[in-house]
C-alpha cells in the first residue's frame, strides 16, 4: 500500500455504513483494508466499487486476526461489523452476543497483542432504551430494551475498562437512524432482508413492494406515528474520519451521538418520499412493532464541538432523494 496516510482496518466494510466509511477514507487518502465475513455484506461493493483489499473472515477468528495484523501495518481499526436486526436479536440472542460481543472482544485482544490502540466503534441510540428526555444527550441513562442494544452497551463498557487497564483509546459513536446513500450514486443501502423504513418506502415507490406498513398510529406524537432522527450515511462516514483522526492525534476515549437533532415521523417520511419520487405510495396502517420507542432524537452538540463535525445533508429531502437515486439504479 503506497498511500502516505496510514492504513485503517475497516471491519464490516462490505456493509451499508462501513462501505461508505471506506469510500470516505479512500477519498481522504487513507489506505483501507476490509475484514468482512460477508454474511450480510456485499463482496462486489468492496472489490469492484471501492477497489480495496477484502479479507473474508470473522472477528471471532483470532488466528486470522493475528495474521492480518502481522502482514498489514494497521494504524487504527474502525469496527462496523455487527448483526443489527433487533427482532432477530430477540429470537437468536446467542448469535448476537457471540458476534457482537465475543467477536469484538477477540478483535480487541488481537489489536492489543499487535500494539494497535486506536479504535472507532459503531454503537447505537438503541443503548438508551426509551428516553426520558429528547434531544438525548450522551450522558442520558442507558437501559436497552432488546439484546441488540445490550450487545452494543456491553462493548461500550468493555472499551471503557480496556482504556483504564490497557490504554486502548476509543471513539464510540452512537448513531441515530442511518439513511440515504452516497450522493454520487456509488454506494447505498442493500440489506437483505430489508426492515428499514426509508428503503421499504422507496421499494414500494418502485413497485417492488405492494405497500408499506406504518407500525403504529397511536403513539403520543403529533401525528401518532414514531419520530426518528435520520442522519445521512455520508455524514456518518465523515464523522468516523474525524473520530479516527482525533484518536491518531492523541485524543482520549470519548463517546459521541451522531444525529441531526431533528425528528421526522413515519408519516412525514412517507410524505417526503412521495414528493421526492413523484410516485403514489400505498400505505397500510398496522400494529405497533415491539420495542419501538415513540421518539428518538439525539443531541450531537458534542461531536460538533469536539470533532468539528457538521452534517452536510441534514435535509430529510436530500437524504431521501440520494437513497431514491440508489434504489432506482439498483432495481433497474
Ligand atoms: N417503520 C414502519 N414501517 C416499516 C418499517 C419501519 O412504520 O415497514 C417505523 C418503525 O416502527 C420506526 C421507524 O419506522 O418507528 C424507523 O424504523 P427503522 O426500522 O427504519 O429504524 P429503527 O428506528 O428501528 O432503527
Amino acid at each position: 500500500m503506497s498511500s502516505e496516510k496510514p492504513t485503517i482496518l475497516v471491519t464490516g466494510g462490505a456493509g451499508y455504513i462501513g462501505s461508505h466509511a471506506c469510500l470516505a477514507l479512500k477519498q481522504a487518502g487513507y489506505g483501507v483494508v476490509v475484514l468482512d465475513n460477508l454474511v450480510y455484506g456485499h463482496r462486489d461493493l468492496v472489490e469492484n466499487v471501492l477497489q480495496v483489499e477484502l479479507i473474508v473472515g470473522d472477528t471471532n477468528d483470532r488466528p486470522l486476526l493475528d495474521d492480518l495484523f502481522a502482514t498489514h501495518k494497521i494504524a487504527a481499526v474502525m469496527h462496523f461489523s455487527a448483526y443489527a436486526y433487533v427482532g432477530e436479536s430477540v429470537t437468536d440472542p446467542d448469535k448476537y452476543y457471540r458476534n457482537n460481543v465475543v467477536g469484538t472482544l477477540t478483535l480487541l485482544e488481537a489489536m492489543l497483542a499487535a500494539s494497535i490502540k486506536q479504535f472507532v466503534f459503531s454503537s447505537t441510540c438503541a443503548t438508551y432504551g426509551v428516553p426520558h428526555t429528547v434531544p438525548i444527550p450522551e450522558d442520558h441513562s442507558q437501559n436497552p430494551i432488546n439484546p441488540y442494544g445490550f450487545t452494543k452497551l456491553a462493548v461500550e463498557r468493555i472499551l471503557m475498562d480496556f482504556d483504564a487497564a490497557y490504554g486502548l483509546k476509543s471513539v464510540v459513536f452512537r448513531y441515530f437512524n442511518a439513511a440515504g446513500a452516497d450522493p454520487n450514486g456509488l454506494l447505498g443501502e442493500a440489506h437483505d432482508p430489508e426492515t428499514h423504513l426509508i428503503p421499504l418506502v422507496l421499494m414500494a415507490g418502485l413497485g417492488k413492494l405492494e405497500s408499506v406498513s406504518i407500525f403504529g398510529t397511536d403513539y403520543p406524537t403529533p401525528d401518532g406515528t414514531c419520530i426518528r432522527d435520520y442522519i445521512h450515511v455520508s455524514d456518518l462516514a465523515d464523522a468516523h474520519i474525524l473520530g479516527m483522526e482525533y484518536l491518531l492525534q492523541g485524543g482520549d476515549t470519548a463517546v459521541f451521538n451522531l444525529g441531526n437533532g431533528s425528528g421526522f415521523s413515519v408519516k412525514q417520511v412517507i410524505e417526503t418520499a412521495q414528493k421526492v419520487t413523484g410516485r403514489e405510495i400505498k400505505v397500510v396502517e398496522s400494529e405497533r412493532r415491539a420495542g419501538d420507542p415513540p421518539m428518538l432524537v439525539g443531541s450531537s452538540d458534542k461531536a460538533r464541538k469536539i470533532l468539528g463535525w457538521k452534517p452536510q445533508y441534514a435535509d430529510i429531502q436530500d437524504i431521501i432523494s440520494h437513497a431514491w437515486q440508489w434504489h432506482q439504479r439498483r432495481h433497474k
